[in-house]
């Protein structure tokens, strides 16, 4: 009996831990016209399946080619204001305003630049001057505007510009998902949607959460460089995604903006490593824009960290990112 106590006391504590010590749930599925990973320790699938449905419903508010969402009603013609959802609301008017802080680099209201080109579609194409010159006379952030109505629901009026809020949303999804998992009390996790990634905690074994930055001239499995995440949003701009050649030259999804083309800022990617998921996104379409120089200046100023890649393999950062986030070049043809 003396010995049974301690053997029953022993087995009863090895399943109390096997019971509440949470495990990897792994999901994957494409939402969003992405990938999306997820790898969250629980002790089941419910915050993974939460995750999932909290993206869904973003993207049945947010996207443009939902003809019902928030931004396909707003898109459609001759409409003034449009209900919206509280959320989209929130999102109108941080994209807005950053159209402000980057200097309309980054821009909301290029939609109808966006859907001429066709980037992702079966209808890619180059689009000619005048009908850019067009679309450009169009594109005009301060056209939109975001307010409630005498019921407190949130309303937006696009004035006949196009919305497309397709360089913010994923960050702006990661940013709810985190909340979730806060909310939850998960403490370690690895979420990634398209380009841009999020991780908290640590790996069971005690290691940090690493991640790949993606060569942009390799393939879709090559990286350049890795680097540790814990508790921040990382998002990556790139030529390679969602891209077209034609007449032998390669356009790209990123746009400038100022001219209606990708732009040519000498960049091949830019990864924006900050606190909110959908400034790191924002930002990382921006700086791209910008180029190296300007970019390591604003994101400076605006207390985030990038790192860009050049055309010609240089990788330029804002200070002390390496030592902040253990940067390590893997492929030896980039240098500083
Ligand atoms: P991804 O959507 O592949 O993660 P980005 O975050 O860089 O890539 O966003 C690019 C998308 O944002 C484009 O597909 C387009 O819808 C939109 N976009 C392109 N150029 C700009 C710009 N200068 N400002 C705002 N949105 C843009
Ligand atoms: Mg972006």
């Amino acid at each position: 009996m003396k010995r049974i106590i301690p053997l029953l006391l022993a087995l009863s504590c090895m399943f109390a831990l096997c019971a509440c010590s949470p495990v990897a749930q792994q999901s994957e599925s494409f939402i969003m016209d992405t990938i999306v990973t997820q790898t969250v320790y629980a002790s089941d699938n419910s915050v993974v399946r939460q995750n999932n449905q909290i993206l869904r419903d973003i993207e049945n508010e947010m996207s443009k080619t939902i003809p019902t969402s928030d931004i396909g009603r707003m898109n459609a013609q001759n409409v003034q204001d449009v209900e919206i959802s509280d959320a989209t609301a929130q999102v109108l008017q941080a994209c807005i305003e950053q159209a402000k802080v980057t200097g309309g680099t980054f821009d909301p209201a290029l939609g109808g630049v966006v859907a001429a080109w066709g980037f992702g579609t079966d209808n890619a194409r180059v689009p000619g001057e005048e009908e850019l010159e067009g679309l450009l006379a169009h594109t005009d952030y301060n056209a939109i505007s975001v307010s409630a109505n005498e019921n407190g629901q949130s309303v937006a009026n696009a004035g006949g510009t196009q919305v497309d809020l397709g360089g913010a949303v994923k960050g702006y999804a990661l940013d709810c998902l985190a909340q979730n998992l806060a909310d939850n009390d998960i403490s370690s996790a690895i979420l990634s949607l398209g380009g841009s990634i999020y991780a908290v905690g640590t790996k069971p074994d005690g290691s940090a959460y690493k991640i790949g930055i993606r060569d942009p001239f390799g393939g879709e499995n090559d990286y350049m460089a890795k680097l540790t995440l814990d508790g921040k949003f990382v998002s990556t701009s790139g030529t390679y995604e969602r891209g077209f050649t034609q007449g032998g030259k390669y356009y790209f999804h990123i746009l400038d903006p100022e001219t209606g083309h990708p732009a040519e800022s000498g960049l091949a990617a830019v990864t924006v490593i900050c606190t909110s998921g959908i400034l790191s996104d924002i930002y990382s379409t921006a700086l791209f824009v910008m180029g190296a120089e300007r970019g390591v200046a604003f994101a400076q100023e605006q207390g985030v960290d990038a790192l860009f890649l050049t055309d010609d393999k240089r990788v330029i950062t804002t200070d002390g990112f390496a030592e902040k986030y253990g940067l390590t070049v893997t492929n030896k043809d980039y240098h500083e």
